[in-house]
């Protein structure tokens, strides 16, 4: 059935994925997770990507093609992981270097770390059940758990092109409108936002003459009101939210949900470019601020835990909001 993949024969049969073994994982963010698997993937394709730090090949090919299908097939019906299978090199190929590597390449999937039981043994459990013969290794499963490749190299154009084949069998609905991903977060973070609609600056002293104590202290300070302190959380009248410094509209009611995280919780702005994004190291944690980009108001943050489609959740101050109608 298709040629282009190395393990399924022409019916469409292949091995069956096996469960993946590996043990430590952090998520997108780079946040720890208690556990993840095949199952955390979804019902879709799935590609896994086995790497080592101290392996050339896995930088120079690796990664650049792993970056290519991530970035096409964004939207599409497959969820991607990598996992550090560790067979040689215990010393450089380590967890921290796993971590250094998620921030490096900003691909926007989860990692993992398998050095199985550690130098001297074989190795990565999930490289013993997959029968990978080393580093870079590229896995492709389809919805129905069939192994349909497994191998040093991947042919990126044909995977492309095989998984959006398959999304378009079924009748799609129109082109869903362009939405920011946690890959766009992750990036504009990282290397600068897009520009502002127009800005807006002030002096410290002409904010606080502007704003309650409350909201200065949110907006212009940094600071975070108390979780479930605003009835803005559950209010989802029609209207707009605007910025309570500057006015700019940022969010739509249409984008709001119930987080039941306490504070107000949008999937997307209204538009690119009235939200910027900044790392934030602060508090020992790695966050993605969020900021109104025309008068630089902290609004909150963003993760990666949000609904479908863009899969984000604008944790937002009520105290940055000004609902308008
Ligand atoms: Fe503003």
């Amino acid at each position: 059935m298709n040629p282009h993949f190395n393990v399924a024969s022409a019916d469409g049969t292949g091995p069956q994925a096996q469960p993946l073994g590996v043990e430590r994982w952090v998520d997108a963010a780079g946040q720890p997770m208690a556990h993840f698997d095949l199952v955390s993937m979804g019902d879709g394709y799935k590609l896994l990507f086995c790497y080592q730090h101290a392996c050339p090949g896995c930088h120079t090919h690796g990664f650049p093609n792993l970056s290519r299908l991530v970035d096409a097939l964004r939207g599409e019906n497959i969820r991607f992981a990598v996992v550090q299978t560790v067979f040689e090199d215990w010393e450089e190929n380590n967890y921290e270097a796993m971590l250094e590597d998620q921030r490096r390449y900003a691909v926007p999937v989860p990692f993992g770390h398998d050095p199985g039981n550690g130098a001297g043994t074989p190795g990565s459990v999930l490289m013993q059940r997959y029968g990978n013969r080393g580093t870079p290794w590229f896995i492709l499963i389809d919805p129905e758990g069939t192994v349909l490749h497994s191998h040093f190299r991947i042919d990126v154009d044909k995977t492309i092109a095989l998984i959006r084949r398959a999304g378009a069998a079924p009748a799609v609905a129109a082109a869903p409108e362009k939405m920011p991903n946690w890959g766009d977060v992750v990036r504009w973070a990282n290397h600068g936002n897009p520009p502002p609609p127009r800005r807006v600056q002030k002096t410290e002293a002409e904010w606080r003459q502007l704003l309650t104590p409350d909201q200065y202290y949110v907006t212009r300070e940094k600071g975070t009101e108390p979780a479930h302190s605003s009835a803005m959380c559950s209010l989802f009248e029609p209207g707009r939210y605007e910025c309570v410094c500057c006015g700019t509209e940022l969010f739509d009611s249409g984008a709001k949900y119930d987080s039941r995280s306490g504070w107000p919780s949008f999937t997307q702005p209204i538009t690119e470019g009235v939200v910027a994004y900044n790392m934030d190291n602060s508090y020992g944690m790695r966050r993605i601020e969020t900021v109104c980009q025309v008068c630089d108001a902290h609004l909150g943050h963003v993760f990666p835990d949000g609904p479908e489609p863009s899969g984000l959740r604008f944790c937002i101050n009520a105290l940055s909001l000004k609902k308008s109608k």
